[in-house]
């Protein structure tokens, strides 16, 4: 089977990349897509349906759309090009828009809080319809503009997981896109004329937005120097941690040496790719901090050294 146009075969490498990459897939998985009929999830399942045709192994794939209850929201139109391609659709109807309604200070940024709500019901319908995996439409833009709002108001350097397990293990979520731009994504879906449906939430589009302020930066930045983008998403896969000043990163020797500190860091490892990764991670804080880890060293081995030069007491 060959790929309907050049755009389809370089998106289809792209994600094709990303799930052998993170290992998203293994052979029986059933696939549950969030469908929002925004261009993003439309793209997505497109093209996981396209690659399930070539895959060497059998995986299936079922959409699922969740209904926040705004009025006008046309969730019809979703069922229609479902239907027509054969694509298996749950529509979820929930009351999201008003329980934000009701919890949200005037004024408040909605958006976290719907993505909590969401996920609860993703989580709950991949147990309803049998999945394994639940495949999110987060693209290349995504990926680089929440590590930018981290980055500017968040005060940390993470974008988001390719591949995520959640804290109880039952749920693996997975954002195939993550090599594919907004723009790829956009004009794939017109390409295939998948409906793009607005979500109907007040705050879509808002201008005011952190998120819509990194992006308009972005595309400013990309203007006056293509490749900026690129650049950014090759930089999210080629950290060098020894150049950040994260003492978990770069704890010294002797630190390292202490077995207790050790399990410490394997324990790090192990949680590495999993919902428990930044509270392992963060749990290393007040050990390798500069004082704490001479005390911890002292205790087992007095005047141990390996204190790198310049480390303030
Ligand atoms: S714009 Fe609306 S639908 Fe989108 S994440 Fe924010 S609150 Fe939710």
């Amino acid at each position: 089977m060959s790929y309907s146009s050049p755009l389809e075969s370089r998106l289809a490498k792209k994600v094709t990349r990303a799930l052998a990459d993170y290992q998203m897939l293994e052979a029986g998985d059933r696939v549950m897509v969030g469908l929002s009929g925004g261009k993003d999830s439309w793209a997505l399942i497109a093209l996981l349906d396209v690659l399930r045709q070539r895959a060497p192994f059998e995986f299936s794939i079922v959409a699922v759309n969740v209904d926040s209850g705004y009025k006008d929201y046309e969730h019809e139109q979703i069922r229609d090009a479902c239907r027509a391609r054969g694509w298996e659709l749950h529509v979820e109807h929930t009351q999201i828009g008003s329980v934000m309604d009701d919890l949200l200070e005037p004024n408040a940024t909605p958006c976290s809080l719907c993505a909590r709500l969401r996920r609860g019901v993703l989580y709950r319908l991949a147990d309803s319809v049998g999945a394994t995996k639940i495949a999110l439409g987060h693209h290349a833009d995504d990926f680089i503009e929440t590590l930018l709002l981290n980055l500017f108001f968040g005060g940390s350097l993470k974008a988001m997981p390719a591949k995520l397990v959640s804290d109880d293990r039952r749920h693996v979520v997975i954002r195939p896109l993550v090599g594919v731009l907004e723009s790829e994504a956009r004009a794939y879906t017109k390409a295939h004329r998948l409906p793009i449906i607005s979500c109907c939430c007040p705050a879509c589009g808002d201008l005011s937005l952190q998120r819509q302020r990194i992006k308009r930066l972005v595309l400013e930045l990309e203007r006056e120097h293509p490749g900026v983008k690129q650049s950014m998403l090759t930089a999210l896969g080629n950290v060098v941690p020894s150049h950040l000043v994260d003492r978990r990163l770069n704890p010294p020797e002797a630190l390292r040496a202490d077995p207790k500190v050790r399990a410490m860091l394997d324990r790090t490892d192990e949680a590495a790719g999993t919902a428990h990764a930044d509270e392992a991670f963060a749990a290393l804080i007040p050990i390798v901090s500069g004082r704490q880890w001479r005390a911890e060293i002292g205790r087992g081995a007095s005047g141990a050294s390996g204190a790198p030069a310049g480390d303030e007491a």
